[in-house]
């Protein structure tokens, strides 16, 4: 009896742990120019918190400024000095 509860809830956790792995991905995706994102970083609009200023100056995000369109690049490559 306790077999059949144990196996929905593993199964769950395969569930859970895989949507997260493929957020991770999508919001690291790959440069049209070196093929990776490795050097991948966020781009963020609008005017940044005191904690973006921060990580934008550690490279951890780019501030792309108050100006947002539908069709402006959501990443910047750091090796290339690409957004895209
Ligand atoms: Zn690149």
């Amino acid at each position: 009896m306790k077999k059949i509860i144990v196996l929905p809830l593993f199964l769950l956790t395969i569930c859970a742990f895989g949507q997260k792995k493929a957020d991770q991905v999508a919001t690291r995706p790959v440069c049209p120019v070196c093929k990776t994102s490795k050097n991948s970083i966020p781009i963020l609009y609008g005017r940044p918190a005191a904690i973006a200023v921060r990580r934008a100056e550690k490279g951890e995000l780019r501030l792309g400024g108050c100006v947002i369109n539908p069709d402006s690049p959501r990443h910047y490559c750091k090796k290339d000095h690409r957004s895209y």
